[in-house]
């Protein structure tokens, strides 16, 4: 199980997450080059460790536990992990 960025990053990108996060689990970075190509923001879960730091920082709460996703959001489930794929 890992935490799940979901659709209000959109055109956010505020990158708090990218900060708190203890093991780099979030991608891209903004001093990466892909993160003027995205429009959000993923996590890795193969690398998150679930300590919750990356959704309390969210501005605008896009981010959830897998278990917890909202039904409207589940397909960020996915979205999140291929783009590490
Ligand atoms: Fe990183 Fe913790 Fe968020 Fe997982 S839950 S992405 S480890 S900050």
């Amino acid at each position: 199980m890992a935490y799940v960025i979901t659709e209000p990053c959109k055109g956010v990108k505020s990158a708090e997450c990218v900060n708190v996060c203890p093991v780099d689990a979030i991608h891209p970075r903004p001093d990466e080059p892909d993160f003027e190509n995205v429009d959000m923001l993923y996590i890795n879960p193969d690398e998150c460790i679930e300590c919750g730091a990356c959704a309390s920082v969210c501005p605008v709460n896009a981010i959830f536990h897998e278990a917890d996703v909202p039904e409207e959001y589940q397909q960020y489930i996915e979205i999140n992990a291929s783009y590490f794929q």
